[in-house]
């Protein structure tokens, strides 16, 4: 689908639920896409993207870095510790905050770097055993956390369990967000993000509806 028509459905959504005009930033998710695809959205104008592990992102963004001014890049995928250094210097938002550890060593190479990405604090809202998050109990707990540890966090960010009705998830994430005083909400794909926009997201993270299918 041409990114055209995917940001007219992003803002009839804003429309119908009385948002403002702009307030949900696309980020368009790249993992796996060929560079002559990514290479062409980025020449429709696109500057936000989402890519799911640091290696690959490392390999590919640099290079369009160099070609467009003004990208901004989120890593939407689990980020192991070992990592964290690299990924602080490639992104400019981390969404999959979501366990002590990371958190500690995310605030020491804040203070070593002197800088750090905008943060969301990822909830495994289905309580999924293989998926990655903070438990909905743990949640709040874990984002104060964060804040004594000085990290930017921004907002909350899910992934729905593949089989169930997404709206349950991004309310709960809504809700969590809004009794900790997070305005940011990453949630919505390209099944579902007028959903998740209606329900307050901020950030819709759409990879296939732009691109199509990936290939692995
Ligand atoms: C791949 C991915 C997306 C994009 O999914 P589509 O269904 O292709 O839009 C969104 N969020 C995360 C965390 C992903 O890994």
């Amino acid at each position: 689908m041409p990114l055209a028509e995917i940001k007219s459905r992003i803002a009839q959504a804003e429309a119908k639920a009385g948002r403002e005009p702009g307030s949900v930033q696309l980020v368009a998710v790249s993992k796996v896409q060929p560079n002559e695809r990514v290479q062409a959205v980025l020449e429709e104008g696109q500057r936000c993207f989402g890519e799911n592990k640091v290696q690959e992102a490392a390999g590919k963004w640099p290079g369009f870095s160099e070609q467009f001014e003004g990208i901004d890049l989120h890593l939407i995928g689990p980020l192991q510790t070992n990592k964290a250094r690299q990924a602080m210097e490639l992104f400019d938002s981390i969404h999959s905050v979501d366990r002590p550890k990371l958190a500690n060593t995310i605030a020491r190479l804040a203070q070593e770097l002197g800088k750090c990405p905008d943060l969301f604090v990822q909830v495994n809202t289905g309580e999924e055993e293989q998926k990655a998050g903070v438990m909905p109990a743990d949640a709040d707990g874990f984002i104060a956390e964060c804040r004594k540890l000085n990290l930017p966090v921004k907002g909350l960010m899910c992934i729905p369990p593949v089989d169930e009705e997404p709206s349950l998830h991004f309310a709960l994430l809504a809700k969590i967000a809004e009794r900790n005083d997070l305005q940011g909400l990453s949630m919505g794909m390209s099944g579902d993000f007028e959903t998740a926009i209606a329900l307050g997201a901020t950030h819709v993270r759409v990879g296939s509806a732009i691109f199509g299918e990936r290939t692995y």
